[in-house]
């Protein structure tokens, strides 16, 4: 009896283990190669939705007053984002014509989309910007029923210790690849999302990570063969600029 019940076990562990083999996508910056669409825009984060994908990664910035919007680079059109107050970027255009999105909107845009929203936190000179910009943020997604459909991911060591303090049930990732996942489970930072030349050069942190119950994404996976590779090695997520043809890959 006691033995059927060891083998019932054992099985239930290798199929939830098979269950978090399996890769998915998320488009970088959205589905931003596609007519109509650019990078961090609200129609990128739609175009994602639409693909079917498992998630959509944009990236958040503080202006100088303090408002939260949505871009990439630290200069926006030639403005330095955290020197410069909303009102001077705000009539500022995207390359598609879109408005540049306040966090606040690309959220409200996000909840009425099947998908899960992976918000960088940019990294900021000043600590204490950075932790003001993960507690408003955690506000913000908490107000808005966003937990489940919200992951955090960021290259700045202290944004992810102050969300995993905040938000601990949250999926929070690390991005700089110079941690081992050991070390940021101790943090209560409970995923890992590395470049594709440090998984490359440390595959087992993918195994390492994985026995600890914590998430592997891989950045920014373009070229097939990479796909592929990453794919075999059974990381959770690939980050990607070629959703189509990443998707296109799985088994
Ligand atoms: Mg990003």
């Amino acid at each position: 009896m006691i033995k059927r019940i060891c083998l019932c076990a054992v099985a239930l562990l290798a199929c939830m283990i098979d269950v978090q083999a399996q890769t998915q996508v998320i488009a970088h910056r959205g589905f931003w190669k596609t007519e109509g669409s650019a990078q961090n825009s609200i129609t990128a984060l739609e175009k994602a939705a639409e693909t079917k994908l498992y998630g959509s990664e944009f990236d958040v910035q503080v202006t100088l007053d303090g408002k939260l919007i949505v871009n990439h680079d630290a200069k926006f059109q030639g403005f330095v984002i955290a020197e410069t107050p909303f009102s001077k970027l705000k009539k500022i255009k995207l390359s598609n014509g879109e408005k540049l999105p306040t966090l606040k909107k690309y959220l409200k845009k996000g909840k009425k989309q099947d998908i899960q929203l992976i918000l960088e936190i940019k990294s900021h000179k000043s600590k204490e910007v950075e932790d003001k910009m993960a507690a408003d943020i955690v506000k913000m997604v908490q107000k808005m029923g966003l937990e489940k459909q919200v992951e955090y991911i960021a290259f700045s060591l202290n944004i992810c210790e102050q969300l995993a303090k905040l938000t601990p049930e949250s999926e929070i990732a690390y991005l700089n690849g110079d941690i081992a996942p050991a070390e940021l489970k101790k943090k209560g930072i409970n995923g890992i999302d590395y470049n594709q030349k440090v998984l490359s050069n440390h595959p087992e942190w993918v195994e390492e990570a994985h026995r600890l119950g914590m998430k592997v994404n891989v950045w920014t996976v373009n070229k097939e063969d990479m796909m592929k590779k990453f794919i075999d090695m059974k990381v959770d997520y690939i980050t990607t600029d070629q959703p189509l043809e990443t998707k296109a890959l799985l088994p």
